[in-house]
């Protein structure tokens, strides 16, 4: 059994961090709560940043004519932070989901803009990597352990040099034919290359996971124009949650927290929705839920989507985040010979996989990191499985993988770990969607499907999940709903 006190498994947790309640004005009741019958123009299933943010502009427009559900007891689904055990509704917060915001994604700007939501510019320091028995922050020191590699010796940053020969290859033209992105790794740059670029980089899946490899790449041409500087919301990524719910309940949106819908059923405008609590008849459908948990909802529209060939053209990835919170921030000692900090490390040689050090001054009095961010399958294994055991035992592994990475490494100023004073847990299912490999489809396609994903039926699909093309960033689900309402609801939002 766990421990209480120290590590929480987060299990439910806090719409009061939404600074919401549920409100379940019009119901139309002929009986006890089960059959209660709700009535909607527009339902909403989800919300999540997606939903929250379609719920917001089509309630300026609705207001009450709008409902919104939400299978958890709080908003935000995979923006999800929280305060210091065992106070996780008490800010300051970390996020066991979503964090950053880069320079480039002007939709987010923007919204922070509107939403009055400040955000952080902090200076970051060096990473710390570990791979093939070596230290080193500059990743092209590792490049004698990795021969045989093509690339311009005069040149600095070959990580970036490879990428930028997997989307210039001629090869890119028949990504189609390759039956994954990994073989199509092998073959433009060799298996060298690959193990090279899968060992640099702080996310694995994206080299283990079987996914497309024009779908990577279309992502790939986007992403690494993503740039530069990382921006921290004030609050926490919670902020955009908190400031979105409170102008959807101020438009007067339906909001039914704890109320997971199980069916959706119906046809042409005329559509029934089942919850634990009640019938919902709606004459549109959005749902801003993912596959991971859009494949527990039944009925015949919802079995009808994930039959078809976009819906099943879609892979999730299993993603643990394993934050911890110390007496005190014994990370600020510890510096490369140039004086500089290090933010983040990540490591091929343990599963703690991407320690994340938050460089933004809100989450500097929290004592606090991201001890685990791990993408990988075989790692997300071993740290379910552990979470499961005694918390002395997870502890103690988390602690040999800090151990492993900050104390003897010949880099940065030794440093002796102290013990956590509180640990959580935490797996995402579904972290994030790419494209499956073999899928003939794009990202645009899935992107364009979601708008209209049953032909002459008024439903549509908003989330990050259907946008691949900007895989595991809040914008794909800020896209896919600018990209519906435009398409199916007749407004003019721009940052499609
Ligand atoms: C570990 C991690 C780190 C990330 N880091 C960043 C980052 O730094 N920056 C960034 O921009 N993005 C980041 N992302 C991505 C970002 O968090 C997501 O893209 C975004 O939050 C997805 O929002 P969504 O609305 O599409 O889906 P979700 O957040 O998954 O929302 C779906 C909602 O539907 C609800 N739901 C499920 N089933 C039902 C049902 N039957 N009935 C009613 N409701 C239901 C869920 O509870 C949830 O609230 C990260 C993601 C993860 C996992």
């Amino acid at each position: 059994m766990l421990s209480e006190h120290r590590l929480i498994v987060l299990s439910l947790a806090l719409f009061v961090q939404a600074g919401c309640k549920s409100t379940d004005a019009t119901v139309e009741s002929d009986g006890g709560p089960s059959n209660i019958t709700t009535v909607c123009d527009v339902a909403i299933v989800g919300g999540g940043v997606g939903g929250l943010h379609t719920a917001m502009r089509l309630g300026a427009k609705s207001g009450s004519k709008v409902c919104l559900f939400e299978k958890e007891e709080r908003l935000g689904g995979r923006i999800y932070d929280i305060g210091k055990p065992p106070n996780p509704a008490a800010a300051p917060f970390l996020g066991n989901g979503g964090r950053r915001v880069m320079d480039g994604q002007s939709v987010v700007f923007n919204l922070a803009k509107e939403l009055g939501i400040q955000l952080d510019e902090p200076k970051t320091g060096s990473d710390l990597v570990f791979a093939r028995g070596k230290f080193a922050t500059n990743k092209d020191d590792f490049l004698p352990l990795y021969p045989g590699l093509t690339y311009d010796h005069t040149k600095p940053d070959v990580e970036s040099q490879l990428l930028q020969q997997l989307l210039s290859s001629p090869e890119r033209a028949h990504a189609d034919k390759y039956p994954d992105f990994k073989s199509y790794i092998h073959q433009v740059i060799g298996p060298v290359g690959y193990q090279y670029l899968h060992d640099m980089n702080r996310f694995r899946g994206d080299f283990e996971y079987p996914l497309s490899a024009r779908g990577y790449l279309d992502f790939l041409a986007e992403e690494i124009n993503v740039c530069c500087q990382t921006f921290y919301p004030v609050g926490g990524m919670s902020a955009f949650v908190r400031a979105m719910a409170a102008k959807v309940q101020a438009s007067g949106v339906r909001v039914f927290t704890s109320e997971p819908v199980t069916a959706i059923n119906g046809t042409s405008g005329v559509y029934q929705l089942t919850t634990a609590k009640r019938m919902v008849a709606a004459d549109k459908v959005i749902i801003a839920v993912p596959p991971a948990a859009f494949d527990h909802i039944g009925g015949s529209i919802a079995k009808r989507i994930q039959q078809r060939p976009e819906y099943q053209a879609l892979i999730g990835v299993r993603v643990t985040v394993i934050n911890q919170w110390f007496k005190d921030s014994w990370w600020d000692k510890v510096r490369t010979a140039d004086g500089k900090n290090i933010w983040r490390a990540y490591t091929t040689g343990h599963c703690i996989s991407y320690v994340e050090i938050p460089p933004e001054a809100y989450a500097a009095p929290m004592h606090a990191i991201r001890t685990v961010y791990n993408d990988s399958a075989a790692c997300a294994e071993f740290w379910a499985k552990l979470a499961k055991g005694p918390i002395e035992q997870l502890e103690a592994e988390l602690h040999k993988g800090l151990d492993h990475l900050f104390t003897d490494n010949h880099i940065t100023t030794p440093v002796q770990i102290p013990p956590a004073v509180a640990t959580t847990f935490w797996e995402w299912p579904d972290g994030w969607y790419w494209l499956k490999a073999g899928s003939p489809l794009t990202n645009a396609d899935i992107f364009q499907w979601a708008t209209e994903p049953l032909a002459g039926e008024d439903i549509g699909l908003v989330s990050e999940a259907y946008n691949p093309q900007r895989s595991a960033w809040t914008d794909a689900a800020y896209k896919s709903s600018i990209h519906l309402l435009n398409a199916k609801y007749a407004m003019k939002l721009s940052g499609e």
